[in-house]
C-alpha cells in the first residue's frame, strides 16, 4: 500500500494521460484474487470510494480518483498458456506486449490493441480492437471465461455456462460489474504477418482515402487496416495507411498489391515481420505521461464531405505528435450480432479518433480547442455512437451512446451484481436506470 507522503506515491498515482493529476487516499497493489476481495470488502466496510487500474491507459483516467482507494492490479501478471487447447489464462495486470511475448513463444495470439503498453484488462472489458479483428473478432469475442470479484465480496466464474449474464456484460460493458482477477482467452496460430505502413502527401489524401475505403470494404478477413492523418516532425501534413495481413504471406502480397500500387507512396514499409514486432511498431509514438485529449465516433463511410473536413483541419493541427485515425472494425468482428455481447457496434466501419497529444501544459488550450472544432465539424459524417474505450469524461449522454441498444440490459445486470454502484469509477452504467432506458 502506498499513501500520500510515502516514497513512490506520485509514481503510483500517475496514469498514461498526463492531463490526469489525481490524489487517491491510498494505492493498494493486490497480488492475487483473495487480496482483491479483501480490498473490496475493506473499502465497502469503511465506505471508501474505489477505482481499478489495469494498464492505466484510459484517457479519462478512470483508474485513479481523488480520495479513493486505487486498486492497482499491475502486480497480477501471472500467465499460463495451454498450447494443446490453444488457450491462455492471464492476469489483469498484463500489458499487451507482455501477453503477446508469452503467447508468441508458442506461435499463438489473440486480438488485442495496437500499442503494446496498453493493459489487456480495460481493453478487453470495453471490446478490444486490433490487427487481428477481421479474422478473429475483438479481444472480448475471444474471451472464454473470467474470474470476477463482485461488490459483495464473492469470487465468481463468468462464462457461457456460469453466470452467463455477467459474462455477457463484461464483454463490452467495462469494469462496471466487478474486478476481473483472471481472463481466459482463445488463442489462434499467428506467426509472420505482412504488416507496416504506406504514406502519402496530404494533397493526394482525397484519392488515397477514397481508394482505401473501397479497397478495405472488399478485403478478406485476414486483412485489418487503419488510416491516419497527421504531421511529420517537420510539420508536413501526410496521410498514411497501416495494414496487417495474418494469412499466408504470398497471398497477402497478392491481396495488398492494388493498395500498394494505385498511387506511388512517399514510403512503403509493408513487409513480413513477426506478429509481436507488428504489435509494438507504434509504441514510440505513445510514451506515457504526455498530455492527451481525444474525441471519437464511429464512421461508416469515408465520404467526400468527411475528406473535405479533414483536409481543412489537418494542416492546422497544433501538435505533430497528434493524429486523426480511422481504425477499421472488419470481418469477424463486424459479423457478431449486436446483442450477442455487450459491445453493440457490429458493422463494417471505422473507429474515428482524433487523438491529440502534446508535451507542454501551456499548449493545452490550443490543442483542446482544435480537437473540439474538428469533432464538431465531423458531426454530420459520424454515427451518434462511440467506442467506450475512447471516451474521456464526456457526460452520461455519451456513455449511453457507447453502450447503445444494450444499455437497458446492462443496467439490469448492474442491479444484480452491483446495486450500490461500488464500481462507478468508469464509463458508468447507472443501476437505477429502468429496463426501458429511463432514470428511476
Ligand atoms: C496509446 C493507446 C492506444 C490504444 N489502442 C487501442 C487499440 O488499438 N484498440 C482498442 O480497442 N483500444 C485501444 N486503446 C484504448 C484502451 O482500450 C483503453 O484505454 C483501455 O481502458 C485501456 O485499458 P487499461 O487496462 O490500460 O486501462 P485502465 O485505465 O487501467 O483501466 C480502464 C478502466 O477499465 C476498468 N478495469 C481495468 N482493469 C479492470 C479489471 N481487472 N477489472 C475490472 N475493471 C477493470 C476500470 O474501470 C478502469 O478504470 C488505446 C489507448 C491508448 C492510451
Amino acid at each position: 500500500m502506498v499513501c500520500p507522503g510515502d516514497r513512490g506515491y506520485d509514481t503510483a498515482r500517475a496514469v498514461f494521460n498526463g492531463m490526469i493529476d489525481r490524489r487517491p487516499l491510498a494505492v493498494i497493489r493486490p497480488m492475487d484474487a483473495s487480496d482483491v476481495v479483501g480490498c473490496i470488502t475493506f473499502a465497502r466496510r469503511h465506505d471508501l470510494p474505489l477505482s481499478v487500474r489495469g494498464g492505466g491507459h484510459s484517457v479519462a483516467g478512470s483508474a485513479v480518483r481523488d480520495g479513493a482507494i486505487m486498486l492497482d492490479l499491475s502486480g497480477m501478471k501471472a500467465l499460463w498458456v495451454d498450447p494443446a487447447t490453444r488457450t491462455v489464462r492471464a492476469g489483469p495486470g498484463l500489458t499487451l506486449g507482455e501477453f503477446d511475448r508469452a503467447t508468441q513463444a508458442f506461435g499463438l495470439a489473440t486480438t488485442l490493441g495496437v500499442v503494446s503498453t496498453t493493459g489487456i484488462a480495460g481493453l478487453t472489458l470495453g471490446g478490444g480492437l486490433g490487427w487481428l479483428n477481421g479474422r478473429y473478432g475483438l479481444a472480448c469475442d475471444n474471451l472464454i471465461s473470467a474470474d470476477v470479484a463482485t461488490a459483495d465480496g464473492q469470487l465468481l466464474r463468468a462464462s457461457a455456462q456460469e453466470n452467463e449474464d455477467l459474462f455477457w456484460s463484461i464483454r463490452g460493458g467495462g469494469g462496471n460489474f466487478g474486478v476481473v482477477t483472471a481472463f481466459e482467452y482463445q488463442l489462434h496460430p499467428v506467426d509472420l504477418v505482412l504488416a507496416g505502413g504506406l504514406s502519402y502527401p496530404l494533397e493526394v489524401a482525397p484519392r488515397v482515402l477514397r481508394h482505401y475505403d473501397d479497397f478495405v470494404k472488399a478485403a478478406p478477413d485476414e486483412l485489418s487496416t487503419a488510416a491516419s492523418l497527421g504531421l511529420t516532425p517537420a510539420g508536413e501534413p501526410t496521410v498514411s495507411i497501416a495494414v496487417c495481413y495474418c494469412g499466408p504471406i504470398d497471398e497477402g502480397e497478392r491481396v495488398l498489391r492494388p493498395l500498394r500500387t494505385f498511387q506511388s507512396p512517399l514510403d512503403d514499409q509493408v513487409q513480413p515481420m513477426p506478429y509481436a514486432v507488428a504489435q509494438s511498431a507504434r509504441d514510440e509514438g505513445y510514451p506515457s505521461g504526455r498530455l492527451h485529449y481525444w474525441k471519437s465516433g464511429w464512421l461508416r463511410e469515408v465520404t467526400d464531405g468527411a475528406i473535405e473536413t479533414l483536409m481543412r483541419f489537418v494542416p492546422q493541427m497544433p501538435s505533430s505528435a497528434s493524429g486523426v485515425g480511422l481504425q477499421q472494425l472488419h470481418g469477424a468482428a463486424s459479423r457478431v450480432a449486436p446483442s450477442a455481447t455487450a459491445f453493440p457496434h457490429r458493422a463494417e466501419q471505422y473507429d474515428f479518433l482524433i487523438l491529440s497529444q502534446w508535451s507542454e501544459a501551456s499548449d493545452s488550450d490550443r490543442n483542446v480547442q482544435w480537437t473540439r472544432a474538428l469533432f464538431e465539424a465531423m458531426q454530420p459524417h459520424l454515427e451518434e455512437s462511440v467506442y467506450v474505450n475512447n471516451l474521456g469524461d464526456e457526460g452520461s449522454g455519451r456513455v449511453r451512446a457507447a453502450y447503445g441498444e444494450n444499455y437497458p440490459r446492462l443496467a439490469a445486470v448492474k442491479r444484480t451484481y452491483d446495486p450500490d454502484n461500488v464500481f462507478r469509477a468508469n464509463q458508468n452504467i447507472d443501476p437505477s436506470t429502468d429496463i426501458v432506458g429511463g432514470e428511476q
